[in-house]
């Protein structure tokens, strides 16, 4: 990407011919495509010419939105998904087979820690490592590990993994490499330069950044040699082999699953992404000041936030990532009750997104990893009274009063 990425994404649809000089690409609602000649739809049919045929499988919207992600991630290739779970669980479907293993971090949003459950079920094996320290991981691996799956920022305890020596490890030992990157978006970090052969991104979240759309996506880095994978169908050894993972990711994930983006919030999240960096810069700021705001205040007892010295993984943060994120969590002092406290904010919204330009905190034990049980907990680092909190883009002094208010007439 020769051009800083703001410049790239807001000129990015101006690359391709679009329709009426539009400055962006339109919202294409067709689910059918006619072609004049029988051949030519054949050929489309038969990937051996581009265009669409049914919208299950794509339109025109979503494709200049996967083109965008291509070009922040600095990516070979781009399926975009209807949600992030959606991107993670067709990338799944899409390449493991029974009897494969897969090596996660144990430090995992709850849903693919689920979804890995679900997948266990129907055949395939799973490891869950301290993906902090590449030593767990490589202790980990199988002569059957088919991929290695980790985050950048863990939520909600904001573990950092270790990115670039799982990369080594991964890129040795020629496994699949897949980094969810939802946390610091290709603003604050391109999962392409620790060797990851796959990104995963919500576009729920950052990217689209509104909380007025679902998206997901996954991206090929073109940095893993398909042509070791063992299970690629004859059908999609396609064209160049760096295409092959993409071309079954697609097909199976979209064409069979039909776990498709509209192309509404396609054009809702690449509207969003116009700005992801300015809002980033700003979410990042807060976070930072807030963190070391609570620090600071007797009513706290702990915050986790990789831009803290406090924070275990903060030197490979600091190396790494432009910013430190936009999500800390911390715990109050002994005895001051978490529901009480979030109850006294009055701007902060209660609720289980992130990503979003509004700041919303959530007591995450009690909710989204509730139904895991206090074992698993413990082991994620997820304390009882653990409140998570998604920074957005408020004015500074705004979200300090909130918090300061709060403290004041629930820990004081
Ligand atoms: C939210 C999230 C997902 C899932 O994204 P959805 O769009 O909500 O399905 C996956 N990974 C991480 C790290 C997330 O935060």
């Amino acid at each position: 990407m020769a051009k800083g990425l703001t410049t790239t994404v807001l000129h990015a649809d101006r690359q391709s011919d679009i329709e009426h000089g539009a400055v962006h690409k339109p919202m294409h609602a067709a689910v059918a495509y006619g072609y004049r000649s029988s051949r030519e739809l054949a050929a489309v049919f038969q990937g051996d010419k581009p265009g669409h045929v049914y919208g299950r499988q794509g339109n025109p919207t979503t494709s200049a939105l996967e083109a965008k992600v291509s070009l922040m991630e600095q990516a070979a290739g781009t399926v975009c998904f209807s949600t992030g779970m959606a991107a993670i669980g067709s990338m799944m479907i899409a390449l493991l087979r029974k009897g494969d293993h897969v090596v996660s971090s144990q430090f995992l949003f709850g849903n693919t820690n689920s979804l890995l459950q679900t997948l266990a079920a129907i055949g395939v094996e799973v490891t869950l490592a301290d993906a902090t320290d590449v030593a767990a991981v490589a202790a980990a691996l199988r002569p059957a590990t088919r991929l290695v799956f980790v985050e950048t920022i863990a939520n909600p305890a904001t573990q950092v993994a270790d990115l670039a020596a799982i990369g080594e490890l991964c890129a040795a030992r020629g496994v699949l490499y897949v980094v969810d990157n939802t946390m610091t978006s290709p603003w604050l970090f391109q999962p392409r330069t620790v060797k990851a052969s796959l990104v995963i991104n919500s576009l729920t979240k950052a990217i689209g950044g509104h909380g007025n759309a679902l998206g997901g996506a996954v991206s090929d880095t073109g940095l893993y040699d398909w042509t070791a994978y063992p299970h690629i169908a004859p059908a999609y050894k396609k064209g160049k082999p760096a295409t092959w993972g993409m071309q079954q990711i697609r097909k199976k994930g979209l064409r069979d699953l039909g776990a498709t983006l509209s192309a509404e919030h396609a054009h809702r999240i690449a509207i969003g992404a116009e700005t992801l960096a300015l809002r980033m810069d700003r979410a990042c700021g807060n976070a930072l000041l807030l963190a070391h705001w609570l620090e600071t205040q007797p009513g706290v007892a702990r915050v986790a936030y990789p831009g803290l010295a406090s924070h275990p993984q903060h030197a490979r943060a600091r190396e790494w990532f432009r910013h430190f994120g936009a999500l800390l969590s911390f715990e109050l002092r002994e005895g001051v009750d978490c529901f009480d406290f979030l109850d006294a904010l009055e701007l902060v919204i209660k609720s289980s997104h992130l990503g979003d330009t509004r700041t919303l905190a959530i007591p995450v034990a009690h909710t989204i990893f509730f139904e895991m049980g206090a074992a698993q907990r413990a082991q994620m680092g997820i304390g009882e009274s653990l409140i998570r909190l998604s920074v957005g883009i408020e004015d500074f002094d705004d979200l300090q009063a909130d918090f300061a208010q709060a403290l004041a007439r629930t820990a004081g």
